[in-house]
Formats: C-alpha cells, structure tokens, sequence
C-alpha cells in the first residue's frame, strides 16, 4: 500500500486529510456542517470561495473581510450549532484534480509560505495539530485501504471519519475471507466492491428518515447510534437472521442486547432451532463459523431503519458477499 511522506508524522502512522490529488478531507473544518449535503452544491460554495479568495489582500483586515462577506453571503445557519463552519475551508485545483483544502494554509496559492490559520476561529495551532478519532481508533492497514479505495473528496471527507462503521465493516470482510486485507492483493473489481460496501455509509437505502451523515469529527462529541431500537425491532425478532450470526464483539452492548432479545423471544415460533445467547454457537461461533460477528454493528452504524431490517439484511449480506467472492478471486492470480 502507498506510504505517504505524511505518515512518520502523525499519530497512528497514517496521514488521512490530504492524501491524494483528488483525495482529501475538512470534515474537523465543518465543510459538512451545511443544510442540503450534496456535492455539486458544496463544490459551488468551495469554488466561489477559492476564486474570490485569489483577490483578497494577504493582510489581517483583508482576510477578517473575506470571512464576514462569506458569512453574510451564505449565512451561519449551520444544522450542528456545536459544530464550527470555517469560512476559509476551499478547494486545491490544479492539473491533476481539485480537492478540498484550507484557503489560509501556508502552502495555499498566494499565501507565499505564511500561515495565515491564526485568523481563524480555531486558530493555527489547533488546525495544525487536531487529529480526528479515527486516526487513533482504526487500524492502520484499514485506514490505509481507505485512503486508496475512495476517490473523490466528497465521499472520502464522510467516510474517513466513520472509524466504527469502517472498522465493523472491514472486519466482516475479513472475517468472511480468513484474510488480512492488503491492497497490494486487491484488483480494480475487488477495490471498486469493497469501495462500494464503504459508500453505503452516504448511500444507505435502509436509512431510519431525518438522520444525518458525518458525526465523528471530534471524540468529545456524543454521536450515538441506534443500536438499541434496532435491537428491538419486531422485525429482528421475526428475522431471526442476527441471532444466529456471531457475537457482535467487541461491543459488548450488542451482545448484553442480544441475550435479552433471545431470552424473550417465543417459544412457539420454533426457538429450539436459534441458539442460546451463552452458546458457543452465538457468541464464538454461528452458521458462518464465527463470521459475520460485526454484521450486527454496521447495520447500527449506518442508522438502520428498524421496519427495514429484513430488506436491510438481505441487501448487506448480498454485497459482503460480492465484494468476498471478488477478493477471493483475485488473490487466486
Ligand atoms: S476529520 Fe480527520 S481526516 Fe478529516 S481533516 Fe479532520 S483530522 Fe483530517
Ligand atoms: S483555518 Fe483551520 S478550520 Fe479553517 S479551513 Fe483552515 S484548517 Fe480548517
């Protein structure tokens, strides 16, 4: 997998904000922070940005005025009022691509080397040094797949900061392969299946209506998910299909949660069949022999509408499934 110079650099051992021409992220800036999340209406915004920015005097008056005449004109009306939107958050383009980046980093265009981050709300020292929680909560080889599996900034800025949706995803994957997963074994067809099981994070058709996406920029911010509705589902009940999967670690919510459903369910539907929670079938092993224990967890993290569950898993199982049979594919060559 590509080493970035980068890397040496921050915690974790792998840099994730800038990490290819087109490849970057201003999740921490509060680029998502907007009503309406969609990528031609936030590109718009970072270009209107980037260009009048190319007029504006290096000096402090005429940056403080850049930023009030971007308020004024796009409003502070943000959805998360905890969340800041930097004004200064635009975009890097050059031959090769655009990307988004910071208007007042030292290596931006015009800037001549001084870093102008000081202006900002958060101030250069905290832009500079911020790192967000997935560079210390997923493992290396994951962030690193991630990092070349997504290619567009749009998509990659809402899902690199999606730690445990990525890390109970991958790990199904692996799980179902018997294998580490590692680029260097991965052709375009596998790449673009496991690309496509990340995006379902933006692209969720089971989504519980009104949720939002991108919200887990800062570890201080509470961003739950509704683990506990879904767990309650009638639907799940009816299923049966996560009972007998594996034990949901390591979030031992799931597995206490799990345990409650099973000792409630009725008897009359059957139960001999659906092992017990304490069973070595349930909690180490299941009918994919100790796979698919993180199924449980992705269908929470991405805000799994409890009345879909069904269509849910059948759509989840299908594509793990695909993108499985494609990386044992190619590893036979
Ligand atoms: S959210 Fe994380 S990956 Fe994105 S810019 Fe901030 S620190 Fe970098
Ligand atoms: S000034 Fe700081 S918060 Fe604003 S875009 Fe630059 S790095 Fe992000």
């Amino acid at each position: 997998m590509r080493v970035l110079e980068h890397d040496a650099l921050v915690p974790g051992a792998v840099y994730l904000c800038q990490v290819a021409d087109s490849v970057s992220c201003g999740g921490c800036c509060g680029l998502y922070n907007v009503h309406e999340l969609r990528r031609d209406s936030l590109r718009a915004m970072l270009l209107e940005r980037t260009t009048q920015f190319v007029t504006v005097a290096r000096t402090i008056a005429g940056i403080d005025a850049f930023a009030a005449e971007r308020l004024a004109v796009e409003g502070t009306d943000y959805p998360d009022a905890s969340l800041h939107h930097c004004p200064f958050v635009g975009l890097i383009i050059h031959p090769a691509g655009e990307r988004v980046g910071c208007l007042l980093h030292p290596l931006a265009t015009g800037n001549g080397g001084v870093d102008w981050r000081g202006l900002s709300y958060y101030g250069s020292a905290a832009c500079s040094l911020f790192f967000c929680p997935t560079y210390s909560a997923l493992t290396p080889r994951w962030k690193r797949l991630v990092r070349e599996l997504i290619i567009d900034w749009y998509s990659y800025g809402l899902i690199i900061v999606e730690h445990r949706f990525l890390a109970a995803v991958l790990a199904e994957v692996e799980s179902r392969l018997g294998q580490e997963l590692g680029s260097q074994h991965l052709g375009h067809k596998a790449r673009k299946a496991l690309a496509d099981l990340c995006m379902l994070r933006l692209e969720w058709p089971f989504q519980r209506p009104g949720t939002r996406l991108g919200r887990n920029f800062f570890s201080i911010q509470d961003s739950p998910r509704p683990l506990e509705a879904l767990m309650q589902s009638e639907h799940l009940m009816h299923e049966k299909i996560l009972l007998l999967r594996g034990g949901c670690q390591p979030d031992a919510a799931i597995s206490a949660t799990m345990g409650k459903i099973a000792s409630s369910a009725s008897p009359s539907r059957n139960d001999d069949a659906v092992p017990s929670p304490s069973s070595s079938n349930l909690i180490g092993g299941s009918v994919h022999d100790g796979n698919n224990q993180y199924f449980l967890t992705i269908l929470a993290e991405l805000d799994t509408d409890p009345a879909l569950v069904p269509q849910a898993v059948e759509f989840l199982e299908s594509a793990l499934e695909q993108a499985v049979r494609l990386c044992r594919q190619i590893r036979m060559f």
